[in-house]
């Protein structure tokens, strides 16, 4: 779909996947207005296709446009650019039952072409879509992770509360420092004191205080410049409905340190569309490193994930209207 100042989006239209022509001076290229999103359209038991929580990547999206000074998408069009994909062929979507989907990656960026920072005046939208299997191969497996101190992703009054292409272009060095420490994922931490948590590269985190019964979930606050995660959000109502209570504050690396050590922080796990609930089990910085349980999944995050993931494919109530039929 195509906007110009003046006139608005129009000419939405499906094409066979190929590449786009766009201006060497196309904004994007220069002044970076890049703005994504995902979600998931996940196939059901009688075979029809729903997708999850698909306005709020909607409105999400157009707080990252309003973020970047571009252009809003009617949620209409956005909910209307899937069905429309999905009617041209829904085969793709993978069958029920396993842990594959379809990864729905809708993106806006600046076409005008000029030279000169100011917003442009004219943007497309675009989806492509793709299978998707699980996001760590090695299966429901601890991740390890190393707190990233040298690098932040994002500072306040920045667009880290943005889907914007430029923060995961930010993030790059800081992932392949990670690896290079024998880690899987970057746990960014806040740009002042770089001592709370923020989030990982794709993912929110949560924190498991005690155990059974007594249980009680601690997730980073929104700063402004974390990602407002869209399964961070439904697990804090899917933690409230089985009875945990959710902390939405501040945690430092140091408290995560010593109530791992004290045995007080049980379990650890990130979250988000595309890696549903992975337990961390390693972290590393420079003082050293540390573990959080035995090495296997807890109990908390396995439970919270086997609603999550039967509420997607439709095994159990959705209870809060989250799923949305695209194809029957
Ligand atoms: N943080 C970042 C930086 C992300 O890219 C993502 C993935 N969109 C998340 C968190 C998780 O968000 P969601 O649950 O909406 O996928």
């Amino acid at each position: 779909i195509t906007y110009t100042e003046g006139v608005g989006w129009h000419d939405a239209k499906v094409e066979p996947y190929a590449p786009i022509q766009i201006d060497p001076a196309a904004m994007v290229l220069h002044y970076g207005q890049a703005i994504f999103e995902g979600l998931k359209a996940y196939r059901q038991a009688d075979g029809s296709i729903s997708s999850f929580r698909m306005d709020a990547n909607a409105e999400r999206m157009n707080r990252s446009a309003e973020r970047l000074a571009m252009p809003a998408l009617p949620t209409e069009l956005f909910a209307q650019s899937i069905r429309e994909l999905l009617d041209v062929d829904h085969e793709w979507v993978p069958a029920a039952g396993g842990e594959e989907s379809l990864y729905l990656r809708p993106f806006m960026f600046a076409t005008e072409p000029a030279l000169g920072v100011r917003p442009a005046k004219e943007y497309r939208y675009l989806l492509i879509a793709s299978p998707a299997g699980a996001y760590f191969p090695r299966g429901v497996r601890p991740v390890s992770v190393w707190l990233s101190r040298e690098y932040v992703r994002a500072a306040p009054g920045g667009t880290g509360a943005a889907k914007f292409a430029g923060n995961y272009a930010a993030s790059l060095v800081a992932q392949a420092h990670a690896a290079e420490q024998g880690c899987d994922q970057v746990v960014w931490l806040d740009a002042i004191e770089r001592k709370y948590v923020e989030e990982m590269g794709g993912m929110n985190l949560y924190f498991v205080y005690g155990s059974g019964a007594d249980a009680r979930l601690v997730t980073p606050e929104l700063s402004g410049s974390l990602l407002p995660g869209i399964t961070r959000d439904s697990l804090l109502t899917l933690a409230k409905d089985s009875g945990l209570v959710v902390d939405e504050q501040r945690i430092s690396t140091d408290e995560w340190r010593e109530k791992a050590a004290s045995g007080e922080i049980t379990e650890v796990f990130a979250c988000g569309t595309a890696a549903v609930i992975t337990p961390v089990g390693r972290i590393k910085d420079h003082e050293g490193e540390f573990v959080i349980g035995d090495g296997e999944p807890g109990e908390v995050t396995m439970a919270l994930r086997d609603t999550l993931t039967g509420i997607q494919r439709g095994t159990f109530a959705d209870t809060h209207g989250w799923m949305t039929t695209l194809h029957a």
